[in-house]
């Protein structure tokens, strides 16, 4: 395709004109082009991967790992940053020892996987401590790196916070699918122990919006979610979760209310790209991109494309059959052009919305330092 046309078509685009009028007589190769055009202008971000554990352990008992996540199949798939999980099995809570080791490994993996791009990838790559760093970074064409915790159980003190914060943590992922010493988890509802939020995990999630951490919600039970929606005061992201409409067999996913809480508060929900999220009806070896495109349709649906993004999850049992790593991002572009979506809803779906968030986080972590 003529560069010309790419930029008439990207033109008419931006203009507010739906795609799906203008684009029926596209070829795939067209589709795939304009895609490819569209992720150069846009910041684009996967807001889960857990591909630290994955490198730092690659015998490690916590790896699901395919090695789906490089910064070289990032730059292929025109994928510009992913938030970095330090992931950490849920272990007893209630035992102090347990939390002090927890805390330990935490801040050691944290250490290695900077390590890792500090020293053996700062050509390719770099961290990205705030929103300036990230479109500066993407300017100099390098792949943008985010760190994030996912699970709260490191977290045994209010200080804590604050030095995961200087470390360089964004968000952390309040529990994982069992309660902790911060709030319940959504996998087993029967096993509830706070129904919500612990006290100290209100001081955490107003301490963590104080000091410019993002509040993840993925993971967390329906009453500890609403418990956080009372407590913030910048919105929140969901990093990795998909829609229980779709797939009401799991208590992972996100209900149609859960959703427009979350975007009542200006947040956004990043769809996973597990296949035990997306769909009942289908064996997971079939589950492709047109099964997750609906779960982004979906969200788009019900509260608008200004709420939504991806959090793929990969190496850590994300990934479909078309988007099963890195590189293939374009392929889930390509669908929702062909579903209609406009420009500047994939501007936002890759990385606009999301950096929304992320930016009136900073600005209210400022406006609070400076007893604003
Ligand atoms: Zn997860």
């Amino acid at each position: 395709m003529k560069k010309g046309f790419l930029s008439l078509l990207i033109l008419i685009f931006c203009g507010s004109v739906g795609f799906a009028q203008n684009a029926r007589n596209l070829t795939d190769e067209q589709y795939m082009a304009l895609a490819d055009s569209i992720h150069k202008v846009v910041i684009s971000f996967d807001t889960h991967v857990d591909t630290p554990t994955y490198l730092l352990h690659p015998d490690g008992h916590f790896t699901v790992a395919k090695g789906q996540v490089s910064f070289s199949l990032m730059e292929k798939g025109g994928l510009d940053g992913a938030f970095f999980a330090v992931y950490l099995d849920q272990g007893p809570w209630q035992n102090q020892k347990s939390l002090d080791s927890a805390y330990t490994w935490c801040k050691d993996e944290i250490q290695a996987w900077k390590d890792y791009v500090n020293q053996r990838c700062s050509d390719v790559a770099e961290i990205a401590y705030n929103t300036d760093d990230v479109k500066r970074i993407k300017k100099e064409g390098k792949r943008i790196v985010v760190l994030c915790i996912e699970n709260g159980y490191p977290v045994r003190t209010l200080s804590e916070v604050d030095e995961f914060y200087k470390m360089g943590v964004r968000y952390i992922t309040l529990s994982h699918n069992t309660p902790n010493q911060i709030c319940d988890g959504s996998r087993y509802p029967g096993r509830a122990y706070w129904h919500g939020l612990s006290p100290f995990g209100r001081e955490v999630v107003e301490r963590m919006q104080q000091i410019g951490i993002m509040v993840d919600v993925s993971h967390v039970s329906t009453e500890s979610l609403m418990d956080v929606l009372k407590v913030v005061k910048a919105p929140v992201i969901a990093s990795h979760s998909a829609c229980k409409a779709l797939k009401p067999s799991q208590t992972r996913d996100l209900t149609d209310d859960e959703i427009r809480a979350i975007a009542a508060v200006d947040g956004v929900i990043q769809v996973a790209t597990g296949r035990f999220f997306l769909t009942d009806d289908l064996p997971s070896h079939k589950v492709g991109v047109k099964i997750l495109a609906n779960h982004i349709d979906h969200i788009k649906n019900i509260v608008g494309a200004r709420y939504v993004g991806l959090g793929t999850d990969f190496d850590g049992g994300g990934g479909v059959v078309g988007l099963d790593n890195a590189s293939q991002m374009k392929n889930l572009t390509v669908e929702l052009l062909k579903r209609g979506w406009t420009v500047e809803e994939l501007r936002g779906f890759w990385g606009g919305n999301l950096l929304r968030v992320w930016e009136k986080c900073e600005k209210y972590a400022s406006d609070f330092q400076n007893g604003r």
